[in-house]
Parts: structure tokens; sequence; C-alpha cells
């Protein structure tokens, strides 16, 4: 198979976690002869540095004419303690996700058996949790109209959402379904909020093409407090983008660090692929960044843009297995890893290598 892949690393660790999804994506293009060709571009700080803009029309060109783009992550500490700054890095994310038409953010959740005692919940509540969620990315609160009145002592954000919106991820969730257990569950607010119960409305009526999925419909409150206490229940989970935004946070806290959880985003076009972690400026340049969930986006990629199942849950097991022989980096390392077994990102990235 031949591919353009498009490398956009951003700020911070993204550099440095994605120089290892790359080597991994090279790695199995060798192993099972695919041609992988790739080109880089910029985005965020690093962007803004170059040109000014958080989201060069270069790098955005390059974007659209990839077959897949890996992500890093963008940010940096000069615009968090300045939030009035009028670029911002953020900036070229949200255009990217735009541009890109990308309004399913698809987030797998799933506890490496190894890892059990590194997560704040009970061992036997999470072992076997395995949660596929779809978060809608580019309607709700977040894009509706926005302002102040009363000489701005009230402010107002509009909730909006449209039958093709809800439909367009309602299906990709329930095709993800029909491809798993087959039980989709459905989050809104129904009970109170109008976009919910158009919402619940069209999951209903898409649920009519896919008699095989078993759906359930619950209230937000609800399904965050069910995630914590019984993960096992949730096979897919599609949601609204601000429900979305919170319980897929709460979520990953099921699957330990930060470091170990991927995401994709797509849409009708090229998807993109990143860690759901930031640039973590703490841990910048000394190379202790964990690259997994950066290698577990590119198997991701494999899987979805490209429709290799095999190659990527090669690189899924490859990770499991640096897991089972008990390298760990710092962030998910604990009191009884001993000292040798934790590496750095190049190191762990080569044992992962070593074993594809
Ligand atoms: P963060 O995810 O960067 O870091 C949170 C904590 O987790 C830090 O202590 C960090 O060291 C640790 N951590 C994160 N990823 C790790 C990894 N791979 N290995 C080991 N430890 C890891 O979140 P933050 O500190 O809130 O934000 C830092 C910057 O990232 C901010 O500028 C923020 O705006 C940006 N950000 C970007 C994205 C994105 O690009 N998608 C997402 C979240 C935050």
């Amino acid at each position: 198979m031949k591919k353009n892949i498009l490398i956009v690393p951003g700020d911070g660790i993204g550099q440095e976690v994605t120089a290892v999804g790359k080597k991994v994506l090279d790695k199995i293009a060798e192993k099972y002869g695919h041609e992988f060709t790739y080109d880089e571009a910029l985005i965020g700080h690093a962007a803004i540095e170059a040109t000014g803009n958080p989201l060069p029309d270069e790098s955005l060109e390059k974007m659209k004419q990839s077959d897949a783009v890996l992500f890093g992550a963008v940010g940096h500490p000069k615009y968090d303690n300045d939030p009035s700054a009028k670029v911002r890095p953020e900036q070229g994310l949200l255009k990217m996700r735009k541009e890109l038409g990308l309004y399913a953010n698809l987030r797998p959740i799933k506890l490496f058996d190894e890892l059990l005692g590194a997560s704040s919940i009970k061992p036997e509540i999470l072992k076997g949790a395995d949660i596929l969620f779809f978060r809608e990315l580019t309607g709700d609160i977040y894009f509706g109209e926005k302002g102040r009145k009363d000489n701005g002592d009230t402010a107002f954000d509009i909730a909006q959402y449209s039958r093709f919106e809800v439909e367009r991820i309602a299906r990709k969730a329930f095709e993800a379904a029909m491809t798993r257990g087959k039980k989709l569950c459905s989050v809104d607010k129904a009970n109170v909020i109008e976009t919910s119960r158009l919402w619940r409305e069209v999951v209903q009526q898409v649920a009519k093409e896919y008699p095989e999925v078993t759906v359930e419909h619950q209230f937000v409150d609800a399904t965050a407090m069910l995630l914590i206490k019984d993960p096992k229940r949730f096979d897919v989970v599609v949601t609204a983008n601000l429900f979305g935004d919170i319980l897929t946070d709460e979520a990953s806290q099921i699957a330990g660090s930060m470091g170990m959880l991927a995401s994709a985003s797509i849409g009708d076009g090229t998807g993109v692929y990143e860690p759901i972690h930031g640039s973590a400026h703490d841990i910048t340049g000394k190379g202790v960044a964990n690259p997994m969930a950066s290698v577990l986006s590119a198997a991701l990629l494999l899987d979805i843009s490209f429709g290799l199942k095999q190659e990527s849950e090669d690189v899924i097991n490859a990770v499991d297995q640096v897991l089972k022989a008990g390298f760990r980096t710092g962030d998910i390392a604990d009191s009884s890893t001993p000292k040798d077994k934790i590496l750095g990102t190049d190191a762990i990235g080569e044992e992962i290598l070593k074993r594809l």
C-alpha cells in the first residue's frame, strides 16, 4: 500500500513523542512491504515563531493533500500565563479541526493489564474495561452564538445541533459498535435540554438501521457516575461536544496516565491522530516523555485511515509486550519498578521497535 503521511509534531513533547510514532510507522511499512512517504508541517507555537501564524496556509494545504496526519501537541507556557494573547497556539488546533471537517473524536479507553495498579480505581472494577468514545467535535455550545448583555453582567452561549450533525456522528458510532460488542450508549440530558431531545430522537431513528446493536440512552450525570462505578458496562459511547469533552477526560483516568491514551479525529477527509496529552513543558527536553500515546495513535491511523487491522494490532501488541517485559517510562512506573526498567522516550521506543 502506498500512502502519504504528514507528521505535525507541534510543540513541547509533541516533537519527542511524534518522532517515536513515525519510527513505528516506518517499521510497519518495512515489515509489511508498504510504501509510506512523509512530509512535515508546522503548527502551534512553533508555527507562530516561524511565520506569525498558528496554522500557516502551507501546513493546512499539506494536511488536505495527505492521506493521514500524525499530530503531536500544541501549547507554550508563554500563552498559558497570558489568556488575552491575540495569537495563540490552540487557534491552530481549532482551525485544523474546522478546516478538515473533523466532526468525530474517537478515544479508545482500554487499560493494559500490566498497568491495572497505576489507576486510582480498584483493579477488580477496571479489569476488562474497554470503551470507545465518540465525541462530536464541531457543534454544540462551543460554536454557537455567545456574548454579554446587561452591561456585561449577563453572559450567554447558545448550544445548537442540526439533525444532519447528529446523524453523521451517530452513524459512525453505530458502525463502530457493529465491529465491536454491538452495544451503544448515547449520552444526553434529554430531560431538560432541547438539543439533547433532538439528539435522542435522531439516535433512535438511526438505530433502526442497526437492529443488531443494543442501544441505551443515559443522562450525562448518571454516565459520569457509572463510568467510575462500573466501566465494564460500556462498549461504544456517543455524545455531544461538551458532554464528551468532560466525560472523555474522566474516562482517561481509567487508563492510568495521559501518556498512554491515543485519539483519532475524523470527518470525511484526512484523519488526524494524536495523543490526548498536551505539550507538557514541565518535562520537555528531558527525554522522559512517554511516547506510547503517540505510538498508539499511529496504530489508530493504520486501522482507521488505511484499514490495516493486522498492522494496527501488531503495534498494540508490541506496546503490550514492552509493558509485560516490565519496562516503564517515569509516568507509569511505581515504587515496585526496578530502576533499570525505567526508560526514557527513545529507549522505550527502541523496545517497541524491537518487538515489531
Ligand atoms: P499536559 O497534558 O501537557 O500535561 C499534564 C501533566 O501530564 C504534566 O505533568 C505532564 O508532564 C504529564 N504528561 C503529559 N503527557 C505525558 C507523557 N507523554 N509522558 C509523561 N508525562 C506526561 O497538560 P497541561 O500541563 O495542562 O498543558 C500543557 C500545555 O499543553 C498547555 O499549553 C496546554 O494548552 C496544551 N495542551 C494541548 C493539547 C493538544 O495539543 N491537544 C491538549 C492539552 C493541553
